[in-house]
């Protein structure tokens, strides 16, 4: 089997009551294995069956088999979205991206509103995301299944997909983004995401082409 269902990095009641632990069920345990699943059945017996998540992403990508594409980078885009949350996380950021919010955004308030909004506003199902890019901290949104473009390093993810919220929120949207963002984002792994790409607040880099793998970062 090419890719594996990754357990969650916290037990299923730790996000409570920001996201509860029945959605968690259903949305790792249904919608992200699905994708799994998906990329497996896809797979199978073609060069790819025993290539790594990465691998599949970027062939998929490279062959615009867009059904693979959609399956490979949906579990790509969960895995890391785990990792953008943590039952300790939220509140202030600190260390190196908390100086890039400062330099790039000027506060963290107008950074909080940036993504509030583009998270909020995203049109359809897709993810928000804080992303590196040019040395600078970017807020972004793609579509549906859509990873960042190459040259944008993610940092951190929200899922907007109506399957990570309904069932808390109903269609209130803008109500599970502010608990994400004031309670749960994962400023560890932001950092962490900085470092493995080799930019500390003044240093310069180009940003890998292809994302790497969210699992190896956390
Ligand atoms: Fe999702």
């Amino acid at each position: 089997m090419a890719v594996k269902l990754q357990p969650l990095p916290f037990s299923l009641g730790a996000l409570e009551p920001h996201i509860s632990a029945a959605t968690l069920e259903l949305h790792h345990g249904q919608h992200e294995a699905g994708y799994v699943q998906r990329v497996n059945r896809l797979v199978a017996d073609s060069p790819l069956a025993q290539a790594s998540l990465d691998e599949i992403v970027a062939a998929a990508r490279k062959l615009e088999n867009r059904p693979l594409y959609n399956s490979a980078a949906q579990a790509w885009n969960h895995a890391f979205y785990w990792g953008s949350l943590s039952p300790r996380g939220g509140a202030r950021p600190h260390g190196a991206v908390a100086e890039l919010i400062d330099r790039d955004f000027g506060r963290y308030e107008l950074f909080v509103d940036k993504l509030q909004q583009a998270a909020t506003n995203q049109f359809g199902s897709g993810w928000a995301w804080v992303v590196l890019q040019a040395d600078r901290l970017e807020v972004i949104t793609t579509s549906n299944a859509d990873l960042p473009a190459a040259g944008q390093t993610p940092l951190l993810v929200i899922d907007v997909w109506e399957h990570a919220y309904y069932l808390d929120y109903q269609h209130r949207r803008a109500a599970y983004v502010a608990g994400v963002i004031e309670r749960l984002l994962n400023w560890e792994m932001a950092n962490q995401r900085l470092l493995d790409a080799g930019n500390g607040v003044h240093a310069r880099s180009t940003a890998p082409s292809q994302p790497v793998h969210a699992r190896s970062a956390f």
